[in-house]
Formats: C-alpha cells, structure tokens, sequence
C-alpha cells in the first residue's frame, strides 16, 4: 500500500489545501497528516508568542477536522529546520512514506530545508511541492527580460493579464477516507515555546476564516475604498492573522470576492478592486523574497542605504515601543500593537515612518519589534512595508517623503475618536485639538498625564533628509 504524508506549515487548513487536496487523490493511499514544531528556529526568526498560540490553537482545530475525514494528525516538535530534516527523514522510513506532499515556502531557511530533506528522500519518496500560498507562483510574472518587475504597477498589470488567464479555482475539502481512524484523538503537547493570551477577536479555525471573509466581501467590501485608511472605521477585512498562517487562502479570498462582487475588474475604482489591489501587494512582496533571498537576511534593497548612519537611541526606541512618543497617532498604533497583535495599515505606515524617518533609527529595530508583537507576522509582507517606508526597499516611499505624524492624525483620524480610545490620558482633549494636545491644555490650564513629544517634527525631517542624502552622495548613482 502507498502512504502518502501530507506535511502541513502555513497552510492550516482542509478546503483549498493544494497538498493535501493532492495527498487524498487517490482513495487506496494510506495518508498521514504532520505538524513540526520547531521552537528555535522560530525564536530566530522572531515569531511572536501570540501567533505561536493562534498557531497552536488552529492546529487544535485541524486536527479535528481531519479526524472527522479519517486523517490522524501525527505532531512532534524538533529544536529547528535542521533536526527537522533528519527527524523527518528517520520517520519516513519508519512509517513507509512513499510520497511527500507539501506546499512551498519562499523564505530562505524553509527553501534550503525543504531542498535538503528532498536531497535526504531522494530514490526513496516521491515527494511534490504546491504553490499554494500565493495566486501566482513567484516566477511566472516577470518584465519581457525575464527580470522580476522592480515598481509595483507594471507588476499589478502584468499579475492581472496572467491571473485572467490561469486556473485559480478552489480545491475542496477532501472526502472521508473509507479507511476510517479509530484512534482516539491525541491531546497535542502545547510547543516549547511561549505563548501569548490572543483576544477573542480571531476565533481560530477556517470556518471562522471563511465566515469573515465571506461578511467582508458581501457587506464591507464595497465601501472599503473610501474607509480604509480610517482606523476607527474598522473597515478591512482583519484577515491578515488566517492568511499569515494558510488558515485560509488568497484564492478563497479572490473567488469569494468575484462572487460577491462580479464587476470587480470593470470598477478599477471601486472597493473590491482596491481591496484585490492589496492582495497583490501581498504576492509583490512575496516574489520579491522568492527573488532576492537577501531580503531573509535583513538586508536592504537599495545598497546605498546600507550607509545610513542609523541613530543609537535606546530611549526613544522604548518610548515607540511603549506608545509615548507624545505623538498621538503613533501611540494609538503602538498601543494597538502592544495591546491585540493587530495594527491598521494606515497606522503601520505612520509609526514605521515615524521610527525610521524622525527618530533616524534602523528599520530593523522595527521590524524585529512588529515580529515580535504581530498576530499576522509575516516575513514578506513585514520586510515589504518596513524597506516600503524606510525608502530602502523595491518600489519603497522616495527617501524624501517624509510623514508629518501630526497631520497624518489630522487627516485619517479627524476627530480623533481612535486616538481616544487607544491613549485614554486624551480622553478629554476634545476634537481637534487632540493631535496637538499639549497646545490645547496649555490654553487651557490644564495638566495633561502624557508625554510632550520625543522629537520635534520639523528638525527631525531635515536630520533624516541629511542623513539620507549623506549616504547616497557617497557615490551618486553608482549603486542600483
Ligand atoms: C510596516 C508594515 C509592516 C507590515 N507587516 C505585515 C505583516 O507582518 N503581515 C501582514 O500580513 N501584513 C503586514 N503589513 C501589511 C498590512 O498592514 C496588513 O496586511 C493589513 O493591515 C492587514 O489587515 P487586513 O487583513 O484588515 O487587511 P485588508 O486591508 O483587508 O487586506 C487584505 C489582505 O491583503 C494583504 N495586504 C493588505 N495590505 C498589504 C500590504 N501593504 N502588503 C502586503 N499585504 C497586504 C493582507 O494579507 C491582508 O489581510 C505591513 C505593513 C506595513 C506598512
């Protein structure tokens, strides 16, 4: 008899599970479904404990799921990628694994294990990868040279032509397999890793994946083009932590999208074009990592910005971390951060500039700190906006566009009704008045529990620009 073994990673899920869908094709098989922790290479790759958990308790819920279709979760924990090849190996030949299913991760470590456990089966297991993380598989969009597109737009255009024309339909759940399990289910060991009290937000679990996504897409979707970028509107679908972690995928996304929305393509415009338009920044910036390993290593893009000269500024640095920078907006995000695991996009934008452009410090203090904190922690897509608004990255912000947080606050948050619920010390500063709010309590005599600002707006944008413009003059031109 075959033993297929289905290997599931960042794809926690039964319905459009490319590898899995695959595994179960043939109903004679006996197949085998594995989860390995790996607790120090997470460590190192800066997983956060609260994703760790939604990790955990997902994989609770999966290995119901498919108990309930006959397929036993097998679970062990390995200290990293590279006992895990070995172990992977040793239990291949234990159980007489005769194909390997497993869908692709692009990021450098997870390549490198993935080609060496293949290396390790060769002769002995058959074993098949699946891009199933993405719409298109890194690769297949790319300039008439053969190059990966280096600006966002022609990329989206050329991503749009390809994806008309390629098959992104859903594969559904497998069916039961006649072979039944009569094994009781296994308690799984909680991993050795900490983990962090998620909110009731994000009920684990692709039902809930999916049930989101399709209350996004009939009732939210249409107008989230004009609330978007307003974090107290609340108006984005909140599915960042499923997709992080293959809870759900990009094609249930799309095609729940063009069902709810049929003339998405026509409205360039309209909310469910903006909201694709997000999606394909996420496939961007996955085949820019795919393409440039360099960016797993925490490296810039752009070479000349290797030459910053980054400020040591500890305090400033926690005073971000903490949300009392005395900038209102950028608290509010911080606070969000600290306190859910989840921040707005906008917010990302405003506190990631804020970081690297009027506290001059490296962008990668930010990054490790967001990986740390984010229920969605994603490589790809944290380096993509981190080297976006660094101006380090592949079609990133011009070093010389630098965000006013005070007016970034005025603008997408008016009357400063998120400010107020993030940084309760505001609560009474009324309307207005909030983004400048040591302005308002002088004015009024009043004594306000929060922080004057950590730097002024002004000089820090001009010690920015320098320190930019210093580091490219170093050699004008001369590098990429
Ligand atoms: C500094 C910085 C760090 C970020 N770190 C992450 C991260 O670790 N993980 C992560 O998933 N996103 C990250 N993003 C992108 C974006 O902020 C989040 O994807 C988004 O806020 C998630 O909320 P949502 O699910 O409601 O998004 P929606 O607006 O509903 O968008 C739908 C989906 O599209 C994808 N998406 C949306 N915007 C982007 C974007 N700019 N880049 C890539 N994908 C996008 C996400 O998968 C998202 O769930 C980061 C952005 C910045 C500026």
């Amino acid at each position: 008899m075959t033993t297929h073994l289905v290997w599931l990673r960042n794809d926690l899920r039964l319905t459009d599970n490319l590898a899995l869908h695959a595994a179960c094709q043939d109903p004679t098989a006996n197949v085998i479904a594995l989860f390995i922790a790996t607790p120090a290479q997470w460590a190192r790759h800066d997983m956060s404990p609260r994703q760790a958990a939604f990790l955990l308790k997902n994989l609770h819920v999966l290995q119901r799921s498919l108990h309930d279709i006959g397929i036993e979760l097998h679970y062990h924990q390995c200290a990293d990628f590279t006992d895990s090849v070995r172990w992977l190996t040793e239990y291949c030949r234990q159980q007489r694994v005769t194909h390997l299913f497993y869908n692709y991760q692009y990021e450098l470590n997870e390549r490198q294990r993935d080609l060496s456990l293949e290396q390790e089966l060769a002769g002995q297991v058959i074993c098949q990868g699946f891009d199933d993380s993405v719409l298109l598989p890194p690769g297949s969009v790319m300039t008439g040279d053969g190059e990966m597109y280096k600006v966002f737009t022609p990329f989206r255009e050329a991503f749009i032509k390809r994806l008309l024309h390629s098959d992104i339909h859903c594969v559904p759940a497998p069916v039961p397999r006649t072979m039944a399990i009569t094994l009781p289910l296994r308690p799984l060991t909680p991993f050795s890793y900490p983990l962090q009290t998620i909110n009731d937000a994000y009920p684990a679990g692709e039902k809930s994946a999916l049930q989101r996504l399709r209350d996004f897409c009939h009732e939210q979707i249409q107008f989230y083009h004009q609330q978007r970028d307003f974090p107290a509107q609340a108006a984005t679908s909140k599915l960042s932590p499923y997709l992080a972690l293959g809870v759900l995928s990009p094609r249930q996304c799309i095609n729940r999208m063009r069902i709810e929305q049929p003339d998405w393509l026509q409205q360039r415009e309209g909310g469910a074009f903006v909201w694709f338009n997000e999606l394909i920044w996420r496939e961007f910036y996955r085949h820019v990592l795919a393409f440039n390993p360099s960016v797993c290593k925490r490296q810039p893009y752009i070479d000349w910005t290797q030459r910053i000269a980054w400020r040591q500024d500890p305090h400033g640095l926690a005073a971000w971390q903490r949300g009392d920078t005395g900038y209102p907006i950028v608290d509010a995000g911080m606070r969000q951060l600290n306190q859910t695991g989840w921040m707005h996009n906008r917010l990302r934008m405003i506190c990631a500039s804020f970081l690297v452009k009027d506290l001059l410090i490296d962008w990668r203090e930010g990054e490790h700190y967001f990986m740390m904190q984010l229920l969605d922690g994603d490589l790809a897509a944290n380096n993509g906006g981190w080297q976006w608004a660094a101006s380090t990255g592949m079609d990133a912000a011009p070093y010389f566009r630098i965000f006013n947080p005070t007016v970034q606050g005025e603008r997408f948050d008016p009357e400063g009704t998120f400010i107020r619920h993030w940084v309760p010390e505001l609560a009474l500063v009324p309307g207005k008045s909030i983004h400048q709010p040591h302005r308002w309590a002088e004015s009024q005599r009043h004594q306000l529990n929060y922080p004057q600002p950590i730097v002024e707006h002004k000089q820090a944008r001009l010690r920015a620009l320098a320190a930019f413009k210093a580091a490219k003059d170093v050699n004008p031109g001369g590098d990429k």
